[in-house]
């Protein structure tokens, strides 16, 4: 193999925690190697590795096609992927992705307006290293030299703090949008800066988003939720212009109503937090907050129309799922989840009888009463429920009891809207 730009750092020229790395990720390259062929970590591990973080999974790139992986792993392993195939391998209790060196030959690959439809073109690890988006991210670790591979002059721009595009940016924005996705991602979630040039080539390119299969959207916005701290990342792709186009109705309405764009702050701000604290975090959560500022406006039409409160938020929860699909095509089980959250808000309005313990052991009452905080926020007239559902949690079953029959509940007739 001849490569020029070939940056190695032996063992003793690098710091990466060799102990950090998963014995499962170590076991699969060795046994790939034993069978004659190239096995590396590769990628977002390397990268995390380097800046002291614990990457949460450890890709491998290989020589080996996903049959010959299939051929040495046997029932641990699934060939997965139909725009990238690869292999899955199972081993302790998680998964590994064995990927197969990428061929850059663009002749090959099956391309639709400058985009990349299927890439299943194998190569060398040279060419491989060139099609990965990032410099950081074209990184592969030797474990019998134990050393680096750097492709891309990667470790020189993690030192620096850079996120840098390897190629033409234009080229690879269209051939992979979501490539910009994943800059804002990796911006806020590593602190690695994007340069001005950057910046502009992601706001050209926004439209191209449009053409990305909008379950895949989907999935990425998601990771970019989750990526520990969305409150950077969602005023970077408002900036970027990008918000428009994962969440349009809601990019129309934050520039102009300062509460709602707090509220998203807030929300965001939340599970940055849960997730620096180690708590847990649903994908409902979020799409729930960031569509609620659609929902609101549709169910209070509807509602003005006559229609009952429970019936319009079912009809305005479809109307807005219905919508999104254009844009970000919001999985059926999250839907549900989201229909369950915003359902709930309605129950919550009724504070006495024994619905209210129907209420408060609904699998998704935790995250409906933190969504019903978080509304509080920017509704004072939520303090009254606010501060009932919050008390219940602390009560005996006896004051629960007497608080929801007690002679001196009102059954009044309450206003049953959100
Ligand atoms: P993380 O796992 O923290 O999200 P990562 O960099 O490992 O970060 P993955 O989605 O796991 O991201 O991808 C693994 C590697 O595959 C990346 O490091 C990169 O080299 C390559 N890669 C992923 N997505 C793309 C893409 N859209 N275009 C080019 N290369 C990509
Ligand atoms: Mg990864």
């Amino acid at each position: 193999m001849l490569n020029q730009n070939l940056i190695t750092y032996h063992k003793s020229e690098h710091r990466l925690p060799l102990a950090e790395i998963s014995s499962a990720a170590k076991k699969i390259i060795n046994k790939l190697v034993e069978h004659g062929f190239e096995a590396y970590l590769v990628g977002g591990a390397i990268r995390d590795l380097l800046l002291g973080l614990h990457p949460k999974d450890f890709d491998i790139a290989t020589d080996a096609t996903p049959e010959d992986i299939k051929n040495i792993f046997k029932g641990r392993c699934r060939i997965i992927g139909r725009r990238f195939r690869l292999a899955h391998v199972y081993m302790g209790n998680s998964i590994y992705e064995v990927a197969t060196f990428r061929g850059s030959d663009p002749g090959d690959r099956v391309m639709k307006k400058g985009q990349i439809i299927r890439d299943n073109v194998f190569g060398t690890i040279d060419q491989d290293a060139i099609r990965r988006d990032f410099t950081c991210n074209a990184l592969y670790f030797d474990l019998q030299e134990e050393s680096i591979l750097d492709f891309a002059a990667g470790v020189h721009d993690l030192k620096k703090g850079e996120l840098k595009l390897i190629g033409n940016p234009n080229k690879r924005f269209v051939e992979d949008p979501v490539r910009m996705l994943r800059a804002v991602r990796f911006h806020a979630k590593l602190g690695l800066t994007l340069s001005a040039e950057m910046r502009q080539h992601i706001v050209n390119n926004r439209m191209y988003l449009r053409n990305v299969p909008t379950a895949r959207l989907f999935d990425e916005t998601i990771k970019m939720f989750h990526c520990g701290n969305m409150e950077i990342a969602y005023k970077e792709l408002l900036e970027l212009k990008l918000f428009e186009i994962l969440f349009p109705a809601a990019a129309q309405i934050v520039p102009k109503q300062k509460q709602w764009h707090d509220f998203l702050i807030q929300a965001f701000s939340n599970t940055d937090d849960r997730l620096r604290n180690g708590l847990s975090i649903t994908p409902v959560f979020l799409t729930a907050c960031v569509l609620w500022l659609e929902f609101l406006p549709i169910y209070h039409q509807i509602l003005n129309s006559g229609k009952n409160s429970h019936d319009a938020l079912h009809d305005a929860t479809t109307q807005v799922m219905v919508n999104q699909r254009e844009h970000l095509m919001v999985p059926k089980a999250i839907q549900n989840g989201v229909r369950q959250m915003w359902m709930l808000q309605l129950r919550f309005k009724k504070m006495f009888g024994k619905g209210v313990y129907s209420t408060l052991h609904h699998p998704r009452f935790r995250a409906a009463y933190d969504f019903l905080l978080l509304r509080n926020t920017v509704d004072d007239k939520l303090n009254q429920p606010t501060e009932f559902w919050t008390n219940i949690q602390d009560m005996s079953p006896e004051g629960i009891k007497s608080l929801i029959f007690g002679k001196k509940v009102k059954r009044q007739k309450i206003n049953q809207e959100l």
